[in-house]
């Protein structure tokens, strides 16, 4: 496929620089040691919800559709991607763990003011700053602009001596969570923190029916704190064609580069996607 070519190409050289070559590795190991919230943050959300915000008296038209119950999980051979099948002009902004409480935050108001798609993978174990979003997040996704993926509850790296148990408990227990918080199945998407993966672990979560193992193809960079420029010059670098973009809600640097981002979306005309959009899969079959 003679598309391809120039884009290796490009990330090929961007590797030859420093900057670029920290913005493909995945989540820093910075935030490893963050403890989980305690108890279940899932259940908790649901009743604040429940508690605090009554249902809106929304025009018919503007009710989104309801969700689809959720699938069981569909065990299968797992597939590995990082980049948009066929030539596409679609990208997929993909943003993961969600430790810093401002962060997280202003991508919630990115998403709803922009109206922009985003595949969301955030940890459990970072439920605390993520449920208090949910009743604003949940409409989103059931219009489809949103998505949620699974990047396990803990974060912890999968191939560092752990047990097949203890990974398959922690894959599961962000499950949970995410069905509870935001009302469907993050399956078939799963997400290694750190990107860090080998045929034992995709086969495993394969199993459990996350059978699309994601990497990227292109990072704001920021799992590390970084300046304004190096982060707007790797979205610069990496918002191309076919693009699955990774980025972190972690630090704050982005948060003044927001409309820098759309105005290079724009510009190029690139069509942000969800990663279901992209890759055909379904939050109804799961
Ligand atoms: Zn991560």
């Amino acid at each position: 496929m003679s598309w391809h070519q120039p884009l290796d190409r490009r990330l090929l050289l961007s590797l030859l620089s420093i900057g670029a070559a920290q913005a493909l590795i995945g989540c820093a190991n910075d935030h490893s040691t963050a403890s989980p919230a305690p108890g279940t943050a899932g259940a908790t959300a649901t009743t604040t919800t429940a508690a605090t915000t009554p249902a809106p008296l929304a025009a018919p038209e503007a009710t989104p559709p309801a969700l689809p119950p959720i699938p069981p999980p569909h065990p299968g051979p797992p597939k590995v991607v990082s980049r948009a099948p066929g030539q596409t002009r679609r990208i997929a902004l993909t943003i993961d763990d969600g430790y810093d409480a401002q962060t997280v935050a202003g991508y919630v108001e990115f998403a709803q003011r922009s109206k922009i798609a985003i595949t969301f993978s955030p940890n459990g174990a970072y439920s605390a700053v993520w449920n208090r979003h949910a009743d604003v997040l949940r409409p989103l996704v059931e219009a489809g602009q949103v998505q949620i993926g699974n990047h396990t509850w803990s974060h912890k790296d999968l191939l560092a001596h752990r047990a097949d148990a203890a990974i398959r408990a922690d894959v599961e227990r962000n499950e949970q969570w995410i069905q509870s918080t935001f009302g469907i199945t993050s399956r078939p998407w799963f997400r290694p923190p750190y990107g860090s993966h080998n045929h034992h672990v995709d086969a495993l979560v394969g199993e459990l029916g996350y059978t699309k193992v994601l990497l990227w193809n292109g990072s704001f960079g920021d799992s590390t704190l970084i300046t304004p420029a190096q982060l707007l010059a790797l979205a610069s670098q990496y918002l191309q064609p076919g693009t699955v973009m990774l980025g972190h809600a972690n630090h704050n640097t982005i948060l003044g580069l927001f409309a820098n981002v759309e105005q290079l979306i724009a510009e190029r005309q690139l069509e942000p996607v969800t990663l279901d959009t992209m890759f055909g899969t379904s939050r109804a079959i799961g």
